[in-house]
């Protein structure tokens, strides 16, 4: 297998499309920042016209960086998306999915009361979004092209209010498996980050998430809480061809804490 360069950024001239950038503390944002400071070029979207000036004048920071709309829970938007892309990108080499979504009643409370559309609303966006942008984009991608996508604990352990996100990320994290084993033959990579819990947009609508904050800080091997930027160093390892041995992994960018016992 050929070395990865040192001399150059290390995702330089590849081509990468980031969904959910919703503001300066989203996880997204921070990957996108990484990618562009080590080479990469962007694209990003933004879910509606609501949002799209606070992602424009992010992404007016990133130089050269192209704003694309995608409600991803609407087919065709995704497939005018992939259009689009490959209207201008003969190749699409980074796919990073930091969206999900569920109504802020199914994040408290209890999970048998979680209602059949709260149900289907956030396997739908934050779960089937990820296998429709795979096959949507599949044909722009190829040999050394990856894709992350991001997960929480609350996959495997229960976590107080965050039920049905917890059985979304299950499926989730399930998805990358069987996604990294249909794409794997072409040379396409598919892993996620599981991260701490970080103070964004949507982490606010969990109930009790300054607890999980603070339980974190208490009790994690590193004793601190997860920042964007160190998920976004890790996100940049696996999208770069420094991880080109790795896909259908699950990698935790928690302060340890996913390994603890009797917390
Ligand atoms: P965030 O800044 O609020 O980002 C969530 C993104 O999902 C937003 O850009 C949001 O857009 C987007 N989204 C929701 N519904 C959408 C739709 N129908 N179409 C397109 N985009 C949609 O929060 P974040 O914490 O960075 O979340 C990013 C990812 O990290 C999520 O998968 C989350 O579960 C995961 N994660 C977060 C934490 C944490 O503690 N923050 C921990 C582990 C994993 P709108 O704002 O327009 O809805």
């Amino acid at each position: 297998m050929g070395v990865v360069s040192c001399m150059a950024g290390l995702v330089e001239g590849k081509r990468a499309l980031v969904l959910g950038v919703a503001s300066e503390r989203s996880i997204a944002w921070a990957i996108a920042q990484r990618l562009a400071q080590e080479g990469a070029t962007l694209a990003l979207t933004y879910q509606n016209e609501r949002l799209e000036r606070n992602v424009r004048s992010l992404a007016e920071r990133l130089p050269g960086t192209w704003l694309l709309p995608c409600d991803v829970s609407d087919d065709e938007q995704i497939s005018r998306l992939s259009q689009e892309l490959q209207s201008r990108w003969e190749r699409l080499d980074i796919l990073v999915h930091s969206v999900a979504f569920a109504k802020k009643e199914e994040l408290s409370g209890r999970y048998v009361d979680t209602s059949r559309e709260g149900f289907r609303l956030a396997m739908d966006v934050s779960v089937f979004s990820l296998v429709a942008l795979c096959k949507a984009l599949e044909p722009m991608m190829g040999a050394g092209s990856s894709v992350l996508t991001l997960t929480y604990l609350g996959s495997e352990r229960v976590v107080p209010n965050y039920n049905v996100m917890g059985v979304a990320k299950a499926a989730l994290e399930a998805s990358v498996r069987y996604l990294s084993n249909d794409l794997g033959p072409q040379g396409i990579r598919v892993n996620a980050i599981s991260a701490g819990p970080v103070n964004t947009l949507a982490a606010r609508a969990i109930a009790g998430f300054t607890t999980m904050l603070q339980r974190v800080r208490e009790v994690a091997p590193l004793r601190r809480n997860t920042e964007a930027e160190e998920v976004a160093d890790a996100a940049l390892f696996l999208l770069s061809d420094l991880a080109r041995g790795v896909t259908g992994e699950v990698l935790y960018v928690d302060s340890g804490y996913h390994i603890l016992g009797m917390v």
